[in-house]
């Protein structure tokens, strides 16, 4: 309750941060759950998710474990399930597929307070720190131990590192469940990101696992969505959590908001209305998704990817959110010495998504994303 009423002391005290009312409606629905009807209807059966067990109209928090294998000792991922009391999808959500993502693994603490899985259709299963060996080392994109991107290693490996092993439980347990899934991270604990975007593959999946992959991105209600590229011969080859459920058949979307291991409202209250969007979208909870009149579409990124080990000097006059036009300077590589070794300038005219917002620079990092524009 402490969480709810903090959450709804945001909503009044801070209008700039785009909570809506629906929103306020729905905290204000769950404060009053304790006194709400039992309907627990009679078609609808246990959900179980690993040992976990849970019945309509229940909450159950637990975890789904990673065996210790000859090299590590294991790992667990913690996970909340909302199992509605009325028949409606499987909605999975990730935080934390990258450690030091804080923004999302927050908004996901948040969100079960807020929900009535009494009055849900459906079943929302949050994942609130997929990567914990990523979240406890402090990590940047990889684990501390296999040194391996948890969001290059799907389907992932029964029998591999626990990257793979954490990958392969994901697929298991969250992916192949759901009807809907939606990943969530941030700019890392190195990189700037503004505006905050939905996104979906625009390509991958077949036609009508897109159309429903757009559906929940542009529900979602962010003022940006990004339309990726590329598509998957295989699952072997959808290496990415998103692209591994659309290539199994189950729209999916992802999430960016947050930057720089910054614990904000401005990052975190975005997420969180806008999972409440979908679960609107979806028929899960009652109302309407809340959405901007004109979302921007973003058709794709272009990406510089660093040639040198060495220190990244950003330049002070550009900022993420920015539009840039081509060739416009965006910082500078130094080698170790501080003498220069390249500028880096803007290869193609659009949104600057993400910008490298610290120092360390290694040969072959994405130092910058560019959204280009889609065309009208
Ligand atoms: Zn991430």
């Amino acid at each position: 309750m402490i969480l709810n009423r903090d959450f709804l002391k945001d909503v009044f005290n801070a209008q700039h941060s785009g909570l809506s009312s629906a929103v306020l409606a729905l905290v204000l629905l769950t404060n009053n759950a304790a006194v709400a009807q039992r309907d627990v209807g009679s078609e609808v059966s246990p959900y179980r998710l690993a040992q976990l067990i849970v019945e309509p109209g229940e909450m159950v928090q637990g975890e789904i474990p990673i065996s210790p294998s000859a090299d590590d000792s294991g790992t667990f991922i913690p996970v909340t399930v909302l199992h509605g009391s009325k028949p409606g999808p499987v909605l999975s959500l990730i935080a934390g597929i990258h450690g030091s993502e804080y923004s999302p693994i927050l908004s996901m603490q948040q969100l079960p307070a807020l929900l009535d899985p009494t009055q849900m259709s459906g079943t929302l299963i949050v994942v609130h720190i997929a990567n914990m060996p990523a979240f406890t080392g402090r990590t940047v994109y990889f684990g501390p131990t296999d040194l391996k991107n948890l969001n290059r290693s799907f389907p992932g490996d029964s029998s591999g590192t626990i990257t793979e092993r954490i990958a392969y439980a994901l697929t298991s347990h969250v992916i192949k469940p759901a009807d809907y899934l939606i990943d969530i991270h941030s700019g890392d604990a190195n990189e700037s990101l503004r505006p905050s975007y939905s996104a979906y593959y625009a390509e991958a999946g077949g036609d009508d696992v897109v159309q429903q992959s757009k559906r929940i991105a542009v529900a979602f209600g962010l003022e940006t969505v990004v339309q990726f590229a590329g598509s998957y011969d295989s699952i072997d080859d959808a290496i990415y959590t998103s692209a591994q459920a659309v290539t199994l058949g189950i729209p999916a979307m992802d999430v960016e908001s947050g930057e720089l291991g910054i614990i904000d409202d401005k990052y975190i209250n975005p997420i969180t209305k806008g999972v409440l969007n979908v679960m609107r979208e979806l028929g899960m909870v009652q109302g309407q998704p809340d959405l901007p009149e004109n979302p921007l579409f973003i058709a794709d990124r272009a990406r510089i990817y660093s040639e040198y080990d060495g220190i990244w000097y950003a330049d002070p006059l550009v900022n993420t959110g920015d539009y840039v036009t081509q060739g416009t300077k965006l910082g500078v590589i130094t080698d170790y010495l501080g003498r220069e070794l390249e500028t880096i300038t803007a290869p193609v005219s659009g949104v600057l998504l993400i910008l490298f917002g610290t120092p360390p620079v290694n040969e072959g990092d994405a130092i910058v994303v560019i959204g280009k524009l889609a065309e009208l």
